[in-house]
């Protein structure tokens, strides 16, 4: 596997603190990613073809307005299509919206990514509303840019695709617009805020088998910590799992991907998955989320993990053949 997109996540600043972060953003949150490191990495990716896509999320990556706009700018020039993920706040009138997406899209933004669901509404509902989305939609399409609005669920949810193609319908707005919908995770916030009947208890939709996001996504955190996936636990106690390098190294980006190609429990991931490992480990205990899988291996069996490393030739011998991608 080579990358295919990029995500940096240029603060875990936030101004919502919504209950299901599995990120814990929040107002409290300082650091930002140096601006010379969102430089570099987006110089560097080029050098990378497989890397098609840069994406700008958070926390809120619009709070950090001027690194969002040069970030979004020189990933243009580089001739990425850009992303920025976003919670809508600076949507509160059409105008506004406008205004805003006009910077971002002279400065090279092609989608807009609105995460909106019963978990942001209470906070969106202080700078003015589900009106934000309708705005914030309304600008993009209207600007020629790809528009996606994904919710996170939870059982008895009220905002899914149903009901937020139907307030799009009843605001006149035409044009394609895509969805998302996830199942909350308990991790993050998530953890220490939701009870237990939030989360999807489903046997059937237990998910299985290898993770195609691991090493797909490059993360970049704002610390400048480089992470093989941009799973739900980049900011955890587990996130060494996942790590390939720090920013601060100076290691050049394709260095740091041919070493995440040499890291055993990359293709693990990657070409069976968390339960394979495991397996591996003889734990018989088993999640609901993948990444609720990868959070426990880096926490509470990181120990069985890490014994595990001695046998990283042994490994690696079983996917000969499987393995696509390695450096020759
Ligand atoms: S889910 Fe998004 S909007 Fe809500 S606190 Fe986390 S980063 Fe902020
Ligand atoms: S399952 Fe593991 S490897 Fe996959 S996205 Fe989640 S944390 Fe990353």
């Amino acid at each position: 596997m080579i990358p295919q997109s990029l995500a940096f996540l240029l603060t875990y600043k936030c101004n919502f603190l919504c209950d299901h972060c599995s990120v814990s953003a929040g107002p409290e949150c300082r650091e930002a990613l140096a601006a010379d490191h969102l430089r570099r990495v987006i110089e560097e990716a080029y050098a990378l073809p497989s890397i098609r896509v840069v994406v700008f999320t958070g926390g809120e990556p619009t709070l950090y307005p001027d690194l969002l706009q040069a970030g979004i700018n020189l990933a243009h020039e580089k001739g990425f299509v850009t992303r920025l993920v976003t919670n809508a706040w600076w949507a509160k009138t059409p105008e506004k919206a406008y205004h805003f997406l006009q910077n971002l899209r002279a400065a090279g933004l092609d989608e807009l990514n609105v995460s909106f669901d019963d978990f942001h509404l209470p906070y969106l509902e202080a700078f003015g509303g589900e009106q934000n989305v309708v705005n914030a939609v309304r600008a993009a399409t209207a600007l020629g840019m790809t528009v996606l609005v994904g919710a996170v669920l939870h059982p008895g949810a009220r905002i899914r695709t149903s009901y937020l193609r139907q307030i799009f319908q009843s605001a006149g707005i035409q044009q394609e617009v895509k969805f998302l919908e996830d199942f909350v995770f308990p991790l993050g916030r998530a953890r220490q805020k939701l009870p237990a009947h939030f989360y999807i208890s489903d046997p059937e939709k237990r998910e299985q088998g290898a993770c195609r996001e691991a090493g797909q996504t490059l993360a970049v955190l704002p610390d400048g910590k480089v992470l093989f996936c941009c799973g739900h636990i980049v900011n955890s106690r587990a996130q060494a799992i996942l790590t390939i390098d720090s920013l601060a190294s100076g290691a050049p980006l394709p260095e740091i991907v041919a070493r995440m190609q040499r890291n055993v429990l990359y293709w693990w991931l990657h070409l069976e998955g968390p339960e394979a490992v495991y397996d591996e480990l003889g734990v018989e205990k088993r999640f609901q989320r993948k990444c609720e899988a990868c959070f426990y291996l880096g926490t509470a069996y990181r120990r069985k993990l890490q014994a595990l490393a001695v046998r990283k030739e042994e490994v690696f011998a079983r996917w000969e053949g499987k393995k696509v991608g390695l450096p020759a």
